[in-house]
């Protein structure tokens, strides 16, 4: 008997581990097994816990629907793995793999405990559009790509031939295992039902199907995409993030479906964006330890609390903490400003920033949001240059000339004309000139800091 351990791919369908389960013709015991780590500081009562639990819900609806069991468990992966392996008789462990620092550590737990049974433990790689190592072998590149533009063009390449295309097999096609009716399973049954989180899951709605939400984003907004994308007023992206991320939807799935349309290109380079800090996470050593690399002595959480608060005083950046508070959301283009000013204007140290992103983003995904904050902090490949600074004021009158997604965060302010409402009130916390030239002067020695850094980089984020 194998067994498969949900983790970041809550879905039922193409999924590389079905696909293997599947040539195994063996029944297999579907588990999810909550983590108290990721889950901990109330991370269930945030945004990003509360978005990853109602996937939780979709797909054990999802295990009902198609007639078949998954046990939602909540414990230490590695205690919950030797139990399982103590008490039901099972020869291979199967997992997706992720390769966040935490992950890595988890995993090779995992292993450590199969091994010590006589168990294999089986991994694929289920969650970039290419398969990045084979896709590096075909480079033939000694090193990483380092910067966006020729990655891009290369997998581009690469996917014209060597795309795997997703795979008609679901969870319908495979025999799972209902412990109940599994003779000498009890044991294992009372561990599993002593294994509950300290919240309810019926609390959490299940999440939509994203299938849905990517019909109507091609059919509605994808012919408008490069026009519109940055103009955040505007509900115009797919807000596929959040279900990409948690494997809610197969990447193979959105990928074919957006080749069949006209005007693909533009939406098509964002999500490579994705592949490309999955990439710089398993190519780039210094990816998850920037912060050790420099010094950061120069930076300080002085103005941490009033950008957390969206009490800064600059409009842009209040409206979008604000959305971000309240909701979980923020738009691409605000995400960047919002973490520009808090890195150079306001120069605070972007671990802070991004820990924040942690809890309040829906679709938060370590990866993704450090690559998105090393970005805007002038770190790590093809980096924001890091004389070039986003001046808020100027992104506000250019991408809400009406200041249409301000007035809708901020009501008090919507009394104000299109022309000022957009400028910084008297009590904004810094003078922006001039926080803009002191940020050059920090960064130029922050970056001097590790002599064997490139400078410079594209603005395409
Ligand atoms: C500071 C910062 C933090 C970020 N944190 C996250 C995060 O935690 N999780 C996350 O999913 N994205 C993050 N991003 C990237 C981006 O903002 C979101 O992917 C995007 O806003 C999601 O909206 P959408 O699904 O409507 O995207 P669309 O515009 O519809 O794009 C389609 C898909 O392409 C991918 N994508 C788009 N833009 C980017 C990008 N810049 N980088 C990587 N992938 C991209 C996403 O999978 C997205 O769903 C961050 C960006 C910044 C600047």
């Amino acid at each position: 008997m194998k067994l498969f351990l949900h983790r970041k791919d809550l879905r039922v369908d193409d999924l590389a581990a079905f696909n293997y389960l599947l040539s195994s013709s063996e029944p297999s015991l579907h588990m999810l097994i909550l983590d108290p780590f990721l889950l901990r500081h109330s991370r269930h009562e945030a945004h990003s816990g509360k978005q990853f639990l109602q996937y939780v819900r979709r797909l054990m609806n999802l295990y009902k629907q198609y007639g078949k069991t998954i046990y939602v468990v909540y414990g230490e992966p590695e205690v919950v793995l030797e139990q399982v392996l103590h008490n039901a008789p099972i020869d291979e462990v199967i997992v997706h793999r992720d390769f966040t620092p935490y992950a890595k550590t988890r995993d090779r737990k995992l292993r450590e405990v199969a091994r010590a049974r006589g168990v294999s433990f089986t991994e694929f790689v289920d969650h970039t559009l290419a398969d990045l190592a084979d896709f590096q072998i075909s480079s033939g590149k000694s090193g990483p790509y380092k910067v966006y533009t020729p990655f891009y063009k290369k997998l581009n390449t690469y996917l014209q031939t060597f795309y795997r295309p997703s795979s008609p097999l679901h969870l319908g096609d495979l025999s799972t295992v209902d412990l109940a009716q599994l003779e000498g399973s009890q044991r294992l049954l009372e561990l599993i039902q002593s294994w509950v989180p300290p919240f309810s899951l019926e609390d959490y709605m299940p999440a939509e199907n994203p299938i849905e939400s990517l019909d109507d984003f091609l059919t509605d907004h994808l012919p408008f995409y490069a026009a519109r994308r940055d103009y955040y007023a505007y509900d115009g992206t797919s807000s596929l993030s959040a279900a990409i991320n948690a494997g809610a939807i197969s990447i193979r799935k959105v990928y074919e479906a957006v080749m069949e349309q006209e005007h693909s290109a533009a939406w098509v380079r964002q999500l490579v964006w994705r592949d490309f800090y999955l990439y710089q996470s398993i190519y780039d050593e210094n990816f998850f330890g920037y912060e050790k690399t420099f010094d950061f002595t120069n930076l300080s959480d002085r103005h941490f609390e009033a950008w957390r608060k969206a009490e800064t005083g600059v409009p842009i950046i209040d409206a979008a903490m604000t959305e971000l508070n309240e909701t979980g959301r923020m738009p691409n283009r605000l995400r960047m400003i919002t973490a520009m000013f808090l890195t150079k204007n306001l120069l605070c140290p972007f671990t802070l920033g991004e820990q924040y992103f942690r809890y309040k983003l829906s679709d938060y995904d370590n990866t993704l949001n450090r690559g998105g904050w090393l970005w805007c902090a002038s770190l790590g490949f093809d980096a924001s240059p890091y004389f070039r600074i986003m001046n808020p004021v100027t992104q506000s009158i250019t991408y809400d000339p009406s200041g249409q997604y301000l007035r809708r965060w901020l009501p008090q302010m919507a009394g104000l004309s299109d022309k000022q409402i957009h400028q910084p009130q008297a009590h904004a916390i810094v003078d922006l000139k001039q926080s803009r030239a002191a940020a050059i002067e920090v960064y130029k020695h922050i970056l001097k800091s590790k002599p064997t850094v490139e400078l410079g980089g594209s603005e395409d984020g």
